[in-house]
């Protein structure tokens, strides 16, 4: 299929293409819909196998990045970057800026941060050629490290899948499955020890997974093991595409609530789940602390506004299930109703005429 046949059948706007010889940079910066604001979503660098893969990534990446933005009532539209390359070898300050020169051409239509293969400290470097970057770390006038807010929405959220499935939201007793425990997945485990619940951990880093154990004394299994082990939530809080048709006959749980993005392989693996009774919390409203934290920082930041924004995950997601639960369908599909159902009721706002 060709791009623009891709483009229509997703409903993106934009692809822009921009390379720079000298410092080897190649990326593509996608626009997905647009209705709510500029595009806000984070630059990945990855050395994809070839081309068509790495227009596959930034189209899907830039669409889930509306959803996510409109479902939360952030002002943006879903945009992403992919730079083509590998990190450890081709990342260079003239690579960063010249990105930063790219987006700073755009003049706000996208606004961006770090994602899989970026650091913070890679938008300091990009910064000093454009303005429209966001997530930097504090040292250098930004919000921070966003993990500790997604892992506080990541914990509400599931109080909400948790109050949905056994009428009430404590979390005391419960037995949660934490699948990775790097920056996001080790703070949620914090938060469920305080509350009372019995926690098994996994990770493929066994240093990470040590660390837990002393820190809060909880079971660990082996990456393997997770999927099968008698919990009430499993929490996925490592890698993309986890549900699967291999995986989710495994599940023992009555809720999926974590933290990775892309978590169902595809729309069927949510319907089989819905069959099998298991609540899954889309993972793009449950993870959404962190979109939530850089949006605010566009307009100057607030950590207690921000921690207010991400504890109301809460409410959206009790408001997604009650309303997948009254037509009987899996929340996923829910939770596009609501942001087609947002984009839709502004795009008519945007109609009356401003001077
Ligand atoms: P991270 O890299 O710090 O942690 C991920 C952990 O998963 C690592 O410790 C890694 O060793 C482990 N892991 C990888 N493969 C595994 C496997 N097969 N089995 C078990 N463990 C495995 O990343 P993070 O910032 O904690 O993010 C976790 C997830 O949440 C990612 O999917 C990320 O895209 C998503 N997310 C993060 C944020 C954020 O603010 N950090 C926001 C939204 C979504």
């Amino acid at each position: 299929m060709g791009v623009f046949d891709k483009m229509a059948r997703q409903g993106h706007e934009q692809l822009s293409f921009v390379h720079d010889a000298e410092s080897g940079l190649k990326a593509i910066i996608g626009f997905h819909d647009t209705t709510l604001g500029s595009a806000l979503g984070g630059c990945r660098m990855y050395d994809y196998p070839d081309e068509e893969q790495l227009i596959d990534d930034v189209l899907r990446l830039s669409r889930g990045m509306t959803a996510k933005s409109a479902v939360t009532g952030c002002n943006h539209g879903g945009g992403k970057a992919v730079i083509w390359g590998d990190p450890e070898h081709d990342k260079s300050e003239a690579l960063l800026r010249a990105f930063g020169r790219f987006v700073e051409g755009l003049e706000g239509r996208f606004i961006t941060g770090t994602d899989l293969g970026t650091e913070y400290e890679d938008f300091v470097v990009a910064g000093q050629e454009t303005d429209w970057v966001v997530g930097l770390p504090e040292y250098a006038g930004g919000s921070g490290n966003t993990s500790v807010t997604t892992a506080y929405g990541v914990y509400h959220g599931m109080k909400a899948a948790v109050e949905h499935v056994w009428g009430s939201d404590s979390m005391k007793g419960k037995t949660v499955a934490v699948q990775g425990v790097g920056k996001v997945g080790s703070v949620l485990v914090g938060h469920l020890i305080d509350e009372g619940c019995s926690v098994i951990v996994t990770d493929i880093d066994e240093q990470l997974v040590e660390k837990m154990v002393d820190e809060h004394g909880v079971e660990s299994v082996s990456p393997e093991e997770i999927y099968s082990v008698d919990c009430d939530v499993f929490s996925p809080c490592a890698m993309g595409g986890i549900l699967n048709s291999e995986t989710v006959e495994q599940l023992q749980c009555r809720v999926v609530a974590g933290a990775a993005n892309n978590q169902l392989a595809d729309e069927e693996i949510g319907w089989e789940l819905h069959r099998r009774g298991i609540l899954y919390a889309p993972d793009y409203i449950i993870n959404a602390g962190g979109l939530l934290q850089v949006a605010d920082e566009i307009k100057g930041f607030d950590r207690e506004r921000v921690m207010r924004k991400t504890a109301g995950l809460y409410e959206l997601l009790g408001e997604c299930f009650a309303r997948a639960q009254e037509a009987d369908n899996p929340p996923f599909v829910a939770a596009e109703e609501m942001v087609q159902e947002r984009i839709e009721k502004i795009a008519q706002v945007n109609r009356i005429y401003l001077p």
